[in-house]
């Protein structure tokens, strides 16, 4: 009998350990869903132009490649799709509860066994099933083990701007995009400048009437070299396989070995700037404003923004990029320190409350601990996966696991494995959680590879929490990260038994 295991989230992090679950023959495991199908942030951000900076063919299982794929870069849709059929395919679906959050999970030492209280209707994830919602109901159910999937970017981030209740027209988050609104010949605000706005802006400028940009820090944009796989392509990576493999191959060297030494004071660092120069002169050719958009911190410190419609969107004679402080929000519309900019929708594209990790969900651990009061001064896990007297608590795309150059697809692969490595170890010898001992010494090793990574310069990024500890990013190679996650050490662990 394999061990109970209660995931939460049903994103590509809880999608992949289900399905590493299922490949195993363990089918004792229940997928908590809040929201109303699989897919998590590819469920959540439906924004006109919304995709992925990473390539499809590496944002995606290694196991479970996909011939289908249409773009380079592939659309919010498509990702969503590939997801939808991964939960399919491997028969998923009956073991997800729908419209169903984890409201805490705390640890019963004496049954060594996680007590998970979810609220919402428990409706299972089968398609046929989604017509109505059920009632909503709180359960307790026992776990062996419990696998946080909830991701970094899923609770939006709206800014503390006065009057924002005051504005009379519609206004909302790009990650819970009104559709019911129609855009067009309208004025339109977007606060932020972020990957979000870059992607949502070019649609929004094409359908508004007039576009007022409100941007605070500018980004470092490098280009997004897209392409169509036409029919030949996808018959060539349908027939040969390998040819897949090749191509998924050279994506993730070429981030790596290019993209990587940037963040890390590396060799490409130069180059990588000077390729975000070159693309701003060339698709701004009006000095003033390029100067607005030109950054004056250090490439790679913000997460990059990879596009290619954004400056040409900017450029637009019907859209202007405000950079005086916006003071407050009025009826009419946005007020900065130069007056008043009337709108008749505003879109907050002001990024998402990434380091605070698993709120809102109460995790108490042994002796009554409780995840959050640990985590007060800046969440961390070891590997980004285990905490100190939460045994059996697991955690995917965790504290410092980000990645500003690669696919997370990537690490939430090398986590599972991980995980699923310490599956027989914890039904062997009891409840497994990490030493603090090895979590110092995790912490240390991070402290020191941190040292050289540009986040740490001079500007604010979601990556940093408010005291400025960088919470959110993983500072090494991710060859490294699958070393150093390619199997549990029974020695950095203390077992029940
Ligand atoms: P973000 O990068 O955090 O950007 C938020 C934007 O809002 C920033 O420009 C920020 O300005 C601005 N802002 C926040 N509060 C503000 C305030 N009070 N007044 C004025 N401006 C304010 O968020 P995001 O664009 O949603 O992107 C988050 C992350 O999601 C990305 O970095 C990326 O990792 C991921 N993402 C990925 C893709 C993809 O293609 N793979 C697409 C979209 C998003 P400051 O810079 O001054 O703080």
């Amino acid at each position: 009998m394999g061990p109970t295991v209660a995931i939460i989230g049903a994103g590509f992090g809880g999608l992949c350990m289900a399905i590493q679950l299922e490949r195993a023959g363990i089918d004792s495991y229940t997928l908590f869903e809040k929201g109303g199908d699989v897919g998590g942030t590819w469920r959540d951000n439906t924004y006109p132009g919304a995709g992925c900076d990473i390539p499809s063919h590496l944002y995606s299982f290694s196991f479970e490649r996909y011939s289908s794929w249409t773009r380079r870069y592939p659309g919010q849709r498509e990702i969503l799709d590939y997801l939808e059929m991964c939960a399919d395919k491997y028969g998923l679906r009956s073991h997800i509860r729908l419209h169903t959050e984890v409201v805490s999970a705390v640890f019963d030492e004496t049954l060594g066994k996680w007590r998970v209280r979810t609220a919402g209707s428990g409706e299972s994830g089968k398609r046929e099933e989604h017509e109505e919602h059920g009632k909503d109901e709180e359960r307790e159910e026992l776990f062996d083990v419990v696998v946080s999937a909830v991701g970094q970017l899923n609770r939006p981030h709206l800014p503390e701007i006065a009057g924002m209740s005051s504005f009379t027209g519609p206004s909302f988050h790009s990650a819970r995009w009104d559709h019911s609104v129609d855009l067009t010949g309208r004025r339109v605000a977007v606060i932020g400048t972020g990957s979000s706005a870059a992607q949502l802006i070019p649609p929004v400028a094409e359908t508004a009437a007039h576009l007022d940009v409100f941007q605070r820090t500018p980004n470092w944009v490098i280009p997004k070299p897209d392409a169509v796989f036409g029919r030949a392509a996808r018959a060539v990576f349908h027939y040969l396989p390998l040819s897949q493999r090749i191509y998924r191959e050279w994506i993730y060297r070429y981030a790596e070995g290019a993209l990587y030494p940037a963040l890390a004071g590396g060799w490409s660092t130069a180059v990588v700037r000077k390729r975000a120069l070159d693309h701003l002169r060339a698709q701004i050719p009006d000095p003033a404003l390029r100067a607005k958009l030109t950054p004056d911190y250090p490439i790679g410190c913000k997460r990059i923004v990879i596009d290619s419609r954004f400056y040409p969107a900017l450029a637009r004679p019907d859209v202007d990029v405000v950079t005086e402080k916006i003071v407050r929000i009025t009826p009419e519309g946005v007020e900065t320190t130069d007056g008043l900019r009337e709108a008749d929708v505003i879109i907050y594209a002001t990024g998402f409350q990434s380091t605070e990790f698993l709120v809102p969900i109460e995790i108490t651990g042994r002796q009554g601990r409780r995840l959050h009061d640990e985590w007060k001064d800046g969440a961390e896990a070891y590997l980004g996966i285990a905490v100190p007297h939460f045994p059996n608590l697991f955690m995917l795309y965790g504290p410092n696991t980000n990645l500003g150059h690669n696919s997370i697809v990537f690490m939430i692969e090398c986590q599972v494995r991980y995980i699923m490595g310490c599956l027989p170890y914890l039904m062997d010898r009891g409840p497994m959680e990490v030493r603090p001992e090895a979590m110092d010494a995790w912490r240390r090793s991070l402290d020191r590879a941190m040292d050289h990574m540009v986040w740490q310069a001079g500007c604010a990024s979601w990556y940093k929490n408010a005291a400025g500890r960088v919470t959110n990013n993983w500072p090494g190679s991710t060859p490294l990260y699958r070393r150093l996650t390619r199997a549990p050490r029974p020695a950095a662990f203390r077992f029940a038994r």
